[in-house]
């Protein structure tokens, strides 16, 4: 950085002319000036308040961005959007020049330019409904950061489009040696280009995977169990793109006052389907039966087979003690695949993890042998419309079968949107922020703490890998800063 600021400082004002340089050439790349200028405001921003933003539960998204992540070294992938952006920009003023000298007018260099970025807006467009499922109209991508950024250059070099060097001329050739190491003279530069690959794969050794996506599972017994319990951090957790998948170990088919066997199953999974389309994460119903699940060898395998196929970090599941002996088994039933998971020689036909996952229990109110200890608290008030949404999808569960199981079955509104605000007083209620979980909360947001509202509470299983507290930052990348 130290290089580049002098650089701007100097440059301007005595620059002399080397003979060989032209008139012809460009006098100011502009195109780099934005390029500089971003990367200086995105580096600034740490500085200038997008922490303080991070607890804020309107801002905490986009100040996410901003975060400066602990560096483990980088990796080749690191690299393509920032050279592209480098290249676009640089390339840029002769392109548009090029254009205009080949009798394009300016309002044709407008439309060329919008018309690329629209492509490139639609081809993300296509690329997330083709990977998410769902057509939705999401803005925040490469594809659209680089047609915005493209058409933000375009104007800033319409009407700066003529200035001072801001490139010494020396530098400017060195710029073009760059250009022709990749066009027909390459075998000139072999060695150049041999050097700038080699460095490419010096910082690229020591990386690690820091962008990897957490890998998150959780089971229930029914298809709307790991959304009362979880929807919420899910729904963070794949806003971040991070990969999230809920496993209901039956298929549901006894929770109905009026329907059974095949047809409730059939619209179970539907339901549960849409409950995960609608927070970007994966839904499974295995086709167990409802109300008949066992803790057998069976279903313990397909429990191994699920976590490993997921290569999960991060498994929850409910404790094993609770008023349904559905969910009593499925406590007893990751508990007990969750050493067995890096055993090879169990259920060989899918290869064992190399690392136990950290195995979580979702909050309950049952207090023998020992209540719930809260060692994760994660505030979902950001998510929490999106939670509620999840509920909705079920529509089967919380507009007809629970209220009817608690006699409250005509109280449930009509209307679509009333039905929504219902489900915040009726089975969210059950759900809210416990005093016992202040302390872990103030643990991790501090001060933000006392303005949480809605939260979900995970406590850290003894069979699993023990995370540090440093690695639960790591693994739920939702807390301010220490
Ligand atoms: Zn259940």
């Amino acid at each position: 950085m130290a290089t580049a600021t002098q650089e701007t400082h100097s440059a301007p004002v005595k620059v002399k002319r080397v003979p060989s340089e032209t008139a012809a050439e460009p006098k100011r790349y502009v195109s780099l000036d934005a390029y500089r200028g971003f990367i200086m405001l995105i580096l600034a921003s740490e500085g200038f308040g997008f922490p303080a933003l991070r607890g804020d539960p309107t801002w905490s998204g986009i100040a996410h961005w901003f975060r400066h992540v602990p560096w483990e070294g980088g990796v080749f992938w690191d690299m393509i959007q920032p050279a592209f952006m480098c290249i676009v920009g640089l390339a840029m003023p002769f392109a548009l020049a090029r254009r205009k000298e080949l009798t394009a007018t300016e309002g044709d260099n407008f439309r060329h330019v919008l018309v690329r970025s629209l492509h490139l807006i639609i081809l993300s467009q296509i690329i997330i409904w083709v990977e998410s499922g769902a057509i939705k109209l999401q803005l925040i991508n490469v594809l659209s950061q680089i047609a915005f950024t493209y058409t933000l250059t375009y104007f800033l070099l319409k009407f700066r489009g003529s200035g001072r060097y801001i490139i010494p001329p020396l530098k400017m050739r060195m710029l073009n040696s760059f250009g022709q190491m990749f066009c027909a003279n390459s075998v000139r530069y072999e060695q150049r280009l041999a050097c700038v690959f080699a460095s490419l794969l010096l910082v690229a050794l020591p990386g690690r995977t820091q962008n990897q996506p957490v890998r998150v599972i959780a089971f229930g017994a029914h298809p709307d169990d790991c959304d009362l319990g979880a929807g919420g951090v899910a729904a963070k957790f794949a806003a971040l793109g991070n990969k999230v998948k809920f496993v209901s170990l039956t298929n549901g088919d006894a929770g109905h006052q009026s329907m059974g066997g095949e047809a409730l199953a059939k619209r179970r999974r539907a339901e549960a389907q849409e409950a995960g389309r609608r927070i970007g994460i994966e839904y499974e119903v295995l086709n167990n039966h409802d109300g008949k699940l066992l803790p057998t060898l069976e279903v313990r395998e397909q429990v191994i087979r699920e976590i490993r196929k997921w290569n999960a970090d991060i498994v929850i599941a409910p404790r094993p003690n609770d008023y349904h002996p559905d969910h009593r088994y499925t406590g007893v039933l990751v508990q007990d695949a969750s050493y067995m998971v890096i055993v090879p020689d169990l259920v060989t036909d899918t290869p064992p993890l190399k690392r136990n996952p950290v195995f979580l229990y979702y909050s309950d109110r049952f207090t023998r042998p020992q209540p719930f200890r809260a060692d994760i608290v994660v505030s979902i008030d950001d998510v929490f419309e999106k939670k509620v949404n999840m509920l909705d999808a079920h529509v089967s569960q919380f507009y007809e079968w629970l209220p009817w199981t608690q006699g409250q079955f005509e109280q449930v509104p009509k209307d679509p949107a009333e039905r929504k605000k219902w489900l915040e007083v009726g089975p969210l209620a059950s759900r809210k922020l416990q005093s016992e979980w202040r302390e872990a909360l103030q643990k991790r947001y501090g001060a933000q703490a006392d303005r949480v509202q809605h939260a979900e509470a995970f406590e850290i299983t003894e069979y699993g890998y023990q995370p540090s507290e440093e690695e639960i930052r790591k693994l739920f990348p939702f807390f301010p800063d220490r």
